[in-house]
């Protein structure tokens, strides 16, 4: 069946369900952007021109939710706690339905279980037929649940689970044996899933897809009308928890703010004003969205203290036209020496609190200084005073663009299908010979699919990303792909990873082998330079944009992307 855009929210409000504060924070949010997403549904119908869209039986298990993981989250709501997950479950759960797929919601074990047709009960009882659903998007407790429900039976449906997973898994985490065996063993991953199948908040590692959320986007009046309305000297500081206020050295850059600036607050109270809020600031408590949206439109500056990280607050005060200041860090926080990252299954280093702003949308809206430099935070504050910006929301935070998105993963990504034949074909000693030193990074374009003789074989004509994006490039030594990619202005698509695992793509590199040999290891395939050692990879699941090792440069499949919507490659749609 066709998809038909759905711009009627009714049904889907009704299937939310009632009585916990997320659920209700979770349908007002639906409510206020229900507008926003029938004019988003409205574009993209047009933009698709008839394009054919299966309609898909969706399962959405919201495991964090459920009363078995002992839902943490929801009594919190009203408390200063995390609302970025919920912000992001109510937007995913809003796309999907506007896309006009057939959505079936669950926010219990007890409803998982009656949805997919299992007996009620623990383990013993695996799902024998088919799946009932074409897709089921969960997250970490939702899978761990269905392992404890469905027995045996979910190794078998796992290609058509999504994992919603903020932060990110990185493939030598999500490889039980290799993660068991090399150190990369966390709490989360350990999955074997396709490390496509976890979708992100953010465009972290390209290894998983970028799932995203929205942001309230503004017409030319209203954004008018925020501009003529700015208070020059007014700072919300970003921090709805009063532990977030306890910041190491925060007295003094918060001096200098008030130097300049009055600074407001939205911070959790109870009774009492916390004491970590110094007394020149005024608190309005905890806000509903649409009051801080209000607050964010007159306010010229939105300052981040270091800690949430990466949550959606500083793209809301972007988009309601404030500068978003926050500090740089170094060294960057990571797994490694940050408790909050800590078991989480990611080498992702974090150098500021919010690095998609950093990299992504940047001056004049983003500044991201050292705030241990009172020099320098004293500058950037008085720039900001002086500096005019527009509000400014990326496309792929828009309705449109996540709708957009989600519909190109919906139509596109398929991990059951049986991949064309993997081959790190036609292994020997002595490899490929001749041609020059490598150099710098190097690329070998491929124009269309026909130059894809070299590329073991295979043809690829249903690959998705179209092969027609994949740029072929050379890591620096110790340098991931994704940093190699994206300095040369593409992005590392792990897609493409089948068609450059190969002897021919070391030979169209002009890299030096003494030996091939193929390896399980989550930086292959990559070379020695020095030690005139290739390496192929063997085993799929570990392709991994986000590996690096200092003695190894990478073969890197990079691909073009959309402006303003980074998952997807411009032939994507
Ligand atoms: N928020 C709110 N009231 C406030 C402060 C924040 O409703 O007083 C909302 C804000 O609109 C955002 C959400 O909280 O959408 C999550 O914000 P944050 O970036 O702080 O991420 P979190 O750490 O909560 O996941």
């Amino acid at each position: 069946r066709q998809a038909a855009f759905r711009t009627d929210l009714s049904v889907l409000l009704d299937q939310v369900g009632t009585g916990k504060e997320s659920l209700s924070f979770m349908k007002r949010r639906i409510r206020r952007l229900a507008q926003q997403w029938a004019t988003a549904a409205n574009r993209l119908d047009a933009k698709l021109e008839q394009q054919w869209r299966d309609q898909k039986k969706i399962l959405v298990h919201v495991g964090f939710l459920t009363e078995e993981s002992g839902d943490v989250f929801s009594p919190k709501v009203l408390k200063g706690g995390p609302l970025g997950e919920m912000v992001q479950w109510a937007d995913i759960l809003t796309a999907l339905h506007v896309l006009g797929h057939n959505l079936k919601i669950s926010m219990s074990v007890k409803e998982l279980q009656g949805f997919l047709g299992v007996p009620p009960g623990r383990g013993s009882c695996p799902l024998t037929g088919p799946l009932p659903f074409d897709l089921i998007y969960t997250d970490y407790h939702g899978l761990q649940q269905m392992k404890q429900h469905m027995g045996l039976s979910l190794k078998r449906h796992k290609c058509h689970i999504r994992v919603i997973d903020t932060f990110g898994t990185e493939p030598a985490y999500n490889h039980e044996e290799y993660a068991t065996l090399h150190g990369y063993r966390t709490n989360w991953g350990y999955w074997n899933l396709n490390a496509r199948q976890y979708m992100t908040m953010f465009p972290h590692t390209p290894d998983n897809s970028f799932m995203g959320f929205v942001s309230e986007e503004l017409n030319e009046t209203e954004k008018r009308s925020i501009q003529q309305n700015k208070v020059n000297n007014m700072a919300v500081v970003y921090g709805k928890e009063a532990s977030m206020w306890k910041l190491q050295g925060k007295e003094s850059f918060l001096q200098i703010l008030h130097r300049y600036m009055e600074v407001h607050g939205t911070v959790y109270y109870e009774t009492q004003r916390p004491p970590e809020v110094p007394a020149f600031v005024k608190n309005h408590g905890l806000l509903p969205q649409h009051e801080l949206q209000q607050l964010l439109r007159k306010a010229k500056l939105f300052i981040g203290f270091g800690f949430p990280y990466e949550g959606p607050a500083p793209l809301e005060a972007i988009a309601n036209g404030c500068i978003f200041l926050q500090p740089k860090f170094n060294p960057p926080h990571s797994s490694l020496n940050h408790e909050f990252f800590r078991g989480k299954p990611t080498s992702r280093e974090v150098f500021s609190q919010h690095p998609y702003a950093e990299q992504y949308i940047g001056r004049p809206h983003v500044m991201t200084v050292d705030y241990n430099n009172s020099v320098e935070f004293d500058s950037a504050i008085k720039e900001i005073m002086r500096t005019k910006v527009e509000p400014y929301l990326p496309y792929e935070y828009t309705c449109e663009g996540m709708l957009e998105r989600v519909h190109a993963y919906i139509q596109h990504q398929d991990f059951c299908a049986p991949e064309p034949p993997f081959i790190p074909a036609n292994l020997s000693r002595k490899g490929s010979a001749g041609g020059s030193r490598m150099m710098g990074p190097l690329f070998v374009p491929l124009p269309n699919t026909t130059a894809l003789g070299w590329a073991s074989n295979v043809t690829a004509p249903s690959a998705w990303p179209p092969l027609s994006s994949l740029r072929l490039l050379v890591s620096q030594e110790g340098q991931s792909c994704v940093d190699a990619c994206q300095s040369a202005g593409f992005i590392c698509e792990p897609a493409h990873f089948r068609f450059i695992n190969n002897k021919e793509a070391l030979r169209r590199l002009d890299v030096q082998c003494e030996v091939v040999d193929s390896e399980i290891n989550h930086i292959l395939p990559a070379f020695s330079v020095v030690r005139q050692e290739c390496g192929l990879q063997r085993e799929p699941l570990l392709f991994s944009c986000a590996g690096h090792s200092p003695k190894y440069r990478r073969l890197c499949p990079c691909r073009d992307f959309r402006h303003g919507q980074v998952a997807l490659c411009r032939d994507c749609l």
